[in-house]
């Protein structure tokens, strides 16, 4: 089993209103995979860097450019369709994978990239979220870190940031702190995307009251999934709870989009309910009793 830290960079519209819309909203366009590949015992055997040519936003947004260093020049040169650059990770990976990430932000952004090019996104590996794990495991809580001040905690130095192979060899050195060995089994969640859909909503409210996004079918066994209301979570993202009559629960995340024209889009992601998902669920709840 190989483990497979990945981080992802992507341009932007260079204005908002040259977005695409169909066939969904298109925030972001991948334009660099950078990924480390971990051994059962976790330790780096391998990096990968890939260039994406992106094919909407061809124009390199210039905050982006600053921030990676990326540029158009180089995406010219060096960048492939993006299929072809997921096939190249996919392959790099091995047989047998799971993915590690800090956080979960990278993944809407993934999920739209691989749906845009009628890349299945049904198979999703088992998923770690080492930023939770590191939270959990050292901080003792369900408060989120970014890379950056975890490094620092652990008194580890990295490679410059915001470079897609640099931020998963920093994450990498992450692991050396946490006894995965020993624990990772306790965070084993899978992650079930959606296809994005173009609905377009006239408000947050309306988001976030709407039925049925707080329905779904369950992907192992087809019953309704209900979810409880919506939890803020930060900035434009929810959280809720799901279950089905088989007792299948699910930890769900909404991620809102206003866009350019003052409509909204709405994504969501189910991960497999874990105790240390529960217990963050359960957090949220709390706070917001308060
Ligand atoms: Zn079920």
């Amino acid at each position: 089993m190989n483990y497979i830290i990945f981080d992802l960079e992507w341009n932007q519209p260079t204005e908002e209103a040259t977005a695409i819309r169909e066939p969904f909203y298109l925030p972001g366009e991948i334009i660099e995979i950078g990924a480390a590949k971990l051994d059962e015992h976790f330790h780096v055997i391998d990096t990968l860097r890939v260039y994406s040519k992106p094919q909407h936003y061809k124009k390199m947004h210039k905050r982006i450019a600053s921030l990676t260093g990326i540029h158009d020049r180089l995406l010219e040169e060096q960048g492939l369709p993006f299929p072809e650059a997921y096939r190249k990770f996919i392959d790099w990976c091995g047989e047998k994978y799971a993915f590690m990430t800090w956080s979960m932000s990278d993944l809407p952004t993934l999920i739209d990239n691989m749906a845009l090019h009628g890349i299945d996104i049904s198979g999703l590996p088992d998923w770690y979220d080492l930023q939770r794990i590191f939270g959990r495991e050292i901080m003792r809580g369900t408060v989120k870190y970014s890379l950056e001040y975890a490094m620092e905690v652990l008194g580890e130095s990295g490679d410059a940031a915001h470079d897609a192979m640099n931020d998963s060899v920093n994450t990498a050195k992450i692991c050396d702190h946490l006894d995965l060995e020993e624990y990772l089994d306790e965070y084993a969640s899978r992650v079930f995307a959606e296809l994005p859909n173009d609905r377009s909503f006239d408000s947050q409210q309306t988001v976030l009251q709407d039925p049925e996004l707080l329905r779904f079918s369950c992907p192992w066994c087809g019953k309704a999934v209900a979810c409880e209301g919506w939890i803020h979570d930060w900035k434009q993202n929810y959280v809720s709870y799901g279950q089905d009559e088989d007792g299948d629960e699910f930890y769900v995340t909404l991620s809102v989009s206003r866009l350019c024209d003052g409509t909204f889009r709405a994504k969501r992601i189910f991960q497999e309910m874990s105790d240390d998902l529960w217990e963050q669920y359960q957090d949220k709840k709390e706070a917001l009793e308060v």
